[in-house]
Order: C-alpha cells, then structure tokens, then sequence
C-alpha cells in the first residue's frame, strides 16, 4: 500500500470509518472489516481533499478535461460533488427507479452528446452500481471515459467497464454465518452503527 493510502486508511480508523472485529452486514453475511464512508465525508475538509485527490486519477485516466462527474446516490454524492469541484466539471447524480431499479437520470439531468463524463462512488464492492452509472450516462449520450472510488474493497477485481481507478485498495472477505471463521473462534457479531464508536 502506498503511503498516500496508509494515510487515507489511518483517517478512516480515526474517524470510525473503518472497523475491525466481527460484523454482521446488512446482507446477512459476515465480516471481519466494516467501511462507512459517510463517516470520514462527514468532515468537509476530508471530503474536500479526498475529491481533489480523486480528481487527479481521474483527469490522468481520462487524458483530457471532463465536463461532467456522474454518481449514484446516496453513496457518491458527497464525494462526487467534490472530486467535480476539483476538475472543474459539472455534477449530476443517478437513482435507482424504485419500479425497474434501474439506474436513470432524474430531475431535469442531462449530458450533452459526446460529453466527456466520469463516474465516481465512494465504494466500490462489485462495481455494479458504477456500472449502472457508467450504462445510464451511455444510453444518455455521454462518451464515459474513466470511474473512481475512495475505495475498492474488490481487491481491484471489479469491473465496470471504463478504465477505474482507487485511492485504497483492499481485499474485504464476507462469509456466510456458517462458514465464519470469526464465529468459529466464538467472537460476537455485531451490527455496525448500532453501538458508538
Ligand atoms: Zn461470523
């Protein structure tokens, strides 16, 4: 791990916004590593400076200037928001249409033809959601150049179809509650956000 991503990780610790213990996610399974982002995004300076560095993968992938940064909400908009303020670009979000879920442009959004547009998202765990967004902005007519995380907790096996870029890079295993080697060892699982940290 570079020391850029060492430092991004140690003011994640800081911040409560990477754990480490015995999880019980939202999805049933479980995990020994639990990432909340909005946590270190709460922090405006933080958001400010993890957008700018954000920015700068992006603007070497794409190899040009950007007119737009896309993200899906709720996740990406914080980060989004800033990494566009750093390119100097628009900002636009994707939702998910609560009858298809499938992701689209709402609110009057729109993307000039050919625009030069990336997508950014706080996490990436299987890249689907930045892949919806990457498919949206497609169908819309924007030319979608590159895609950016704060994190990638793939191990960097997530593809999304654009050349995609990470500040930290992680390998975050889940097991299903029969196969945990954290239950093995007898240790509780809990569910994050339900006690301080
Ligand atoms: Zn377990």
């Amino acid at each position: 791990m570079t020391p850029q991503a060492e430092a991004i990780l140690e003011l994640f610790r800081s911040t409560g916004a990477y754990l480490e213990g015995h999880f019980l996610l939202t999805s049933g399974l479980h995990s020994g590593r639990y990432l909340q982002c909005a946590l270190v995004l709460q922090h405006p300076a933080e958001a400010e400076k993890l957008g700018r560095l954000l920015a700068g993968e992006l603007a070497r992938l794409a190899g040009g200037p950007v007119g737009v940064v896309a993200a899906p909400a709720l996740g990406g908009l914080i980060i989004g928001h800033e990494a566009a303020r750093a390119l100097g670009a628009r900002f636009i979000f994707t939702e998910r249409d609560p009858a298809t879920r499938k992701m689209v442009l709402r609110r009057g959004f729109a993307v000039a033809p050919g625009e030069r547009a990336v997508v950014v998202e706080d996490v990436v765990t299987t890249g689907g959601s930045t892949a919806d967004v990457v498919e949206a902005l497609r169908a819309a007519g924007a030319a979608v150049l590159a895609a950016g995380s704060i994190i990638d907790r793939s191990g960097g096996h997530a593809e999304v179809g654009v050349p995609r870029s990470a500040l930290v890079t992680l390998e975050v295993e889940s097991y299903r509650p029969e196969e945990c080697p954290l239950c093995r060892r007898g240790l509780p699982a809990v569910k994050p956000g339900s006690r301080p940290v």
